[in-house]
């Protein structure tokens, strides 16, 4: 499934079997989630994509084929593929161990193709090898919700307890049962009249739910944003207790309002988590291999990516859309 260029729909194509450079796999595509940014790429609003190109970065698959200098993986390993598809090792943010800054990083579904495709093409030292229980659709939201939700969850002070997560979907269905294997308190923020998705994170063990303009039963130590809706920082500012952290998790935002610097006061702070490092993806898939994590999908063929985009956009998916190829 191909975009042309922004703001028009996919086109479905048949293109060559693409082949792997010396460090490279061949991976044939057992699923891929559909994520928010696809939703930002594919709109325009961010800006300069690879054109033509092959959305996708939450990449479940089998290595097919070798390149000639791959050395980590064999032919038939489970894999996943996530946004990083490259980092340079050079820059000053990679020597500094933020590769996730990295100023020539190539990105997985964005300035290179992704998975919403029967095969594509990763670098190898980009993929994780995952637990064979997570090599089908159900493991695909992982790659990016799981892990810039991890990200996201880690950026908070370890003895934070009560947390808010604003916005919830793919991210917040797999963090909050993660947060809840250790022992946190999830408040769950939704859209006003979403009763349905406060219902759903209930069912996963969020102490409370509610809309985001509701104030939470306790004051919170920490908040994580994933909706992608500027008016939620001051608002979690807000529902922060004194020294708690307000973490945005999305590619995008729309503008924040302006807001009185006393809910900023007391060494509260926000701040937004770009990307992912190698290093985030290792723990944090060594993390729910141990975990009985399960992922809430709805799934789509291939062919239907844009009917997928478009549930996603309504806000018609509780969990996560993933595309399945045959
Ligand atoms: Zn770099
Ligand atoms: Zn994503």
């Amino acid at each position: 499934m191909v975009l042309e260029e922004p703001k028009r729909p996919l086109v479905l194509k048949t293109i060559p079997l693409p082949a792997p450079q010396a460090k490279e796999v061949l991976i044939k595509i057992i699923a891929c989630g559909v994520c928010r940014t696809d939703l930002h790429i594919i709109d325009g609003e961010l800006i300069y994509p690879k054109l033509p190109l092959i959305p996708g970065h939450e990449i479940v698959g089998i290595v097919a084929k070798t390149g000639t200098n791959v050395l980590r993986l064999l032919e038939g390993d489970v894999v996943g593929v996530p946004w990083l598809g490259y980092t340079c090792g050079k820059c000053k943010y990679c020597m500094r161990g933020q590769e996730n800054l990295c100023i020539n990083a190539g990105f997985t579904g964005y300035t290179v193709d992704g998975g919403y495709a029967e095969y594509t093409v990763a670098n190898e030292q980009y993929c994780f090898p995952l637990a064979a229980k997570y090599g089908n659709a159900s493991g695909a939201p992982l790659l990016c919700a799981g892990l810039i939700g991890y990200r996201s969850y880690s950026m908070i002070h370890a003895n934070a307890t009560n947390i808010g997560i604003y916005g919830f979907g793919a991210a917040a269905h797999i963090l909050t049962q993660v947060a809840i294997f250790q022992e946190k308190k999830i408040f769950a923020f939704t859209r006003d009249d979403d009763q349905e998705a406060q219902r759903f994170a209930v069912q996963l063990g969020a102490t409370w739910a509610g809309g985001s303009s509701q104030s939470p039963p306790e004051k919170l130590d920490a908040a994580i944003i994933f909706a992608p809706v500027g008016s939620l920082i001051p608002k979690a500012l807000a529902d922060i207790d004194k020294g708690g952290i307000v973490v945005c998790g999305g590619i995008h935002m729309s503008d924040i309002p302006t807001f009185p610097y006393t809910i900023l006061w007391d060494e509260r702070a926000i701040r937004s988590v770009a990307n992912l490092t190698r290093k985030d993806g290792d723990a944090f898939f060594k993390l729910v291999s141990e975990l009985p994590i399960t992922t809430e999908i709805k799934t789509y063929p291939l062919s239907e990516a844009n009917e997928a985009l478009s549930d996603l956009r309504n806000g018609k998916i509780h969990g996560a859309a993933v595309l399945v190829m045959d």
